[in-house]
């Protein structure tokens, strides 16, 4: 374990010291509470071992300050005071500042392995919990198949880049892609194979993407991209390299050779227009998309205010 020790008493340090070092653990010193906050802040300690009585900062003092800037996600150090002070009150307005646990000075061996596995203990079952609860939340918000974000991860993703692109004044995209004749894939291939082609769709789009745009599977053989930034030309540059990159793709089918895939595209952007809920964003990029499965699929269309004035790229 990588250890922080406080101490101001130089003998009683260096016997600590020894002693942890003897264990196998990495240690690093402070002579008082204030070097022991700097060493602290620059993180990597999971275990502090504190003296009570130090210039500068007391030992619950210090304790104190670790514990205000630890935040929901941290994983929460383990704090072992070790005092000569052993009344009951002493305990207390120890653990009021947040310790875990004490040792009396001057300590036994013993004693001290033991309250560090136990603090052990505890250090790896709170990682073990937040590592389950960074998982969770990254299943909550990916698609099981494709491995993209899932429709909920793309509206957080939505109501968070509109946001930050109203308050630099900048437009955002959003392109809508659907797969063509999928049902045809599914009645003739199969499933599997289906399942196949909308993972060869999702690698295209994320290919064709920059860092800071987001890929998502809005459902079924939907897609979305959200283009934070990008006016209605850009963003239909983007979806014109994705579709190029879909129609050039061929699925090897050991049954039935070679099997080809197309998407029909729909682009929109707030860039000029008035910023409305952005959900009205995503059903205009929809409409385009209807647009362009109605002039003959694989094609990119934009979309523009008022019924017939549709753009062709
Ligand atoms: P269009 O060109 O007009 O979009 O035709 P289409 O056949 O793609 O449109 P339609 O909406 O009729 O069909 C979509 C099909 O997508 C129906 C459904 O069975 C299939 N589908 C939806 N989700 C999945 C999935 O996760 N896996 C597979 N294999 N198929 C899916
Ligand atoms: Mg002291
Ligand atoms: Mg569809
Ligand atoms: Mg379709």
């Amino acid at each position: 374990m990588n250890i922080l020790i406080a101490e101001d008493d130089p003998v009683n340090r260096r016997l600590l010291r020894k002693t942890l070092q003897n264990w196998g653990h990495h240690v690093v010193e402070a002579r008082d509470g204030l070097q022991a906050w700097t060493a602290f802040q620059q993180g990597g300690f999971r275990m502090v071992i504190t003296d009570w009585m130090m210039p500068g900062l007391s030992g619950p003092e210090l304790c104190r300050r670790i514990r205000l800037n630890e935040t929901r996600d941290d994983i929460q150090s383990y704090i072992i005071l070790l005092t000569a002070r052993g009344s009951i009150q002493d305990l207390a307005a120890g653990f009021e500042a947040g310790v875990d646990d004490f040792i009396s000075k001057p300590f036994e061996p013993d004693e001290l392995r033991a309250r560090l596995n136990a603090g052990k203990r505890i250090v790896g079952l709170q990682e073990e919990l937040v590592a389950a609860r960074h998982k969770m939340e990254q299943l909550a918000l990916t698609d099981g198949l494709t491995g993209l974000l899932n429709r909920r991860a793309l509206m957080d993703a939505l109501r968070r880049d509109e946001d930050r692109m109203r308050r630099a004044q900048e437009p955002i995209a959003v392109v809508m892609t659907d797969v063509d004749h999928f049902k045809r894939f599914n009645d003739r291939y199969g499933h599997q194979t289906g399942d196949q082609v909308l993972c060869l769709v999702a690698d295209c789009l994320q290919a064709s993407v920059r860092t800071g745009d987001q890929v998502g599977r809005w459902g079924g053989e939907e897609f979305l991209l959200i283009l934070p930034g990008a006016d209605v030309l850009q963003a239909s540059e983007v979806a014109e390299r994705c579709r190029e990159l879909i129609a050039n793709q061929v699925l090897e089918d050991s049954e039935h050779g070679e099997i080809r895939v197309s998407s029909s595209f729909g682009v929109a952007s707030t860039e000029g227009a008035d910023r409305e809920d952005i959900m009205s964003l995503v059903q205009q990029a929809d409409q385009a998309l209807y647009w362009a499965k109605e002039a003959g699929r694989n094609c990119v269309k934009i979309y523009t205010p008022g019924p017939e004035r549709h753009a062709t790229r």
